[in-house]
């Protein structure tokens, strides 16, 4: 029997056991060793998103091959030989986009756009076997011909490598605000450039580290917990804006502005998720810069916005929504050569069995801590 904490219905979270799944020459299952609660478990856990119940949470996950089909052995994205014992990654969005929706059509290129995609630990029931499609439980079960399989490299320790998903979220963001072209245009994102985040939560963490790593030159992290901000510093933030002192968007724009000789940040990065925070981002970002939206994944509503700054700024505003499934491989190699450098192991702040799910929710709720991690 395999330990699993399912969303039976909203707000219902149960803990149950599934027999263990018949391993088909396709298949992979794993022995989770962590899996991420993030704010789409909350999401979904409030009934903000239409999901076929049951449905095992968590999409964020790492784990070690228990048992590999015939087949799956050569699946591994990178051409990597998998076996038993192997430490892997999965990219939780399936590989299979419809092929026949607008998107996958006539944006190929941006495969996140595809109306009919199925993610594991989101809008995959467990209903009917192979029933362990989510991270929150002892094993996970991947079809390895639907979903991308990334061998974790031995240099990245489980407690770093359950960050690939929401870093995957980070650095594709961050590189939304690459410059277009020749970094000599002075558009967007290039070395050394300033980059200002919004929020230090688990994302914004995130990109600052991606910002770090992509060599940038002055990084501003903003948010009001002590213990964001200094991880944010120890991540790679230069100054850091806390908004306790700086209580007011004015204060807070106009400290940016200082940092920057007066022009505010070449890119700007949107982490909050709180509508008040995208018209201050506008005003922090530079003439000709670029302002980054990864944040509202869920809709709190409207704000109002001065469309004169973003014509006289002559800049960019752009969304990211989620990320392709190459982007794992970029946060792997990324991961592997940040572990000397970046203290990523220590986002994971509290840890929970698959039984303590509940705990694991609630505390989320109570936005306690960094990123709060299931074991299995
Ligand atoms: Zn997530
Ligand atoms: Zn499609």
């Amino acid at each position: 029997m395999v330990v699993a904490a399912i969303l039976e219905d909203v707000e219902k979270l149960r803990v149950v056991d599934y027999p263990e799944p018949q391993v088909e020459s396709n298949g992979i299952l794993l022995k989770t060793e962590l899996c991420g609660v993030c704010g789409t478990d909350m999401h979904l856990y409030g009934g903000n998103m239409v999901i076929p119940f049951p449905v095992i949470p968590g999409h964020e996950f790492v784990g070690t091959i228990e048992e590999i089909g015939d087949e799956a052995g050569d699946m591994e994205v990178k051409g990597q030989p998998l076996a038993e014992g192997d430490r892997i990654t999965v990219v939780p969005g399936t590989n299979r986009f419809c092929g026949d929706c607008y998107f996958c059509r006539f944006m190929p290129h941006k495969p996140t756009l595809c109306t009919n995609r199925k993610v594991l630990g989101v809008n995959m029931t467990s209903a009917e076997p192979p029933h362990l499609l989510g991270g929150w439980a002892e094993k996970i079960y991947v079809d390895a011909k639907h979903f991308w399989v990334y061998k974790v490299p031995d240099e990245v320790p489980p407690e770093v490598a359950l960050l690939t998903e929401p870093m995957a979220v980070s650095s594709r963001a961050f590189e939304r605000g690459y410059a277009p072209g020749l970094p000599t245009f002075g558009e967007g994102f290039g070395v050394g450039g300033t980059v200002a985040v919004q929020g230090a939560g688990a994302i914004g963490l995130l990109t600052v580290a991606t910002a770090e790593l992509a060599g940038a030159g002055r990084i501003i992290s903003i948010d009001m917990v002590d213990e964001r901000l200094e991880m944010a510093e120890r991540l790679g933030a230069d100054q850091i804006i806390d908004m306790r002192i700086f209580k007011t968007p004015e204060e807070r724009v106009r400290e940016v502005l200082r940092l920057t000789g007066g022009l505010g940040a070449d890119v700007v990065v949107e982490c909050v998720g709180i509508p008040a925070a995208v018209p201050e981002g506008i005003d922090m970002t530079r003439r000709g810069g670029k302002y980054v939206e990864v944040g509202h994944y869920t809709d709190p509503g409207p704000v109002p916005i001065n469309p004169h700054t973003i014509c006289f700024k002559d800049m960019d505003i752009l969304g990211s929504w989620t990320y392709p499934p190459t982007q794992f491989g970029t946060v792997l190699e990324l991961m592997r050569q940040s572990m000397d450098r970046l203290p990523l192991d220590e986002l994971v702040t509290k840890r929970y069995g698959v039984a303590e799910a509940q705990r694991a929710m609630d505390d989320l709720k109570a936005r306690k801590g960094i990123k709060l991690a299931i074991h299995g």
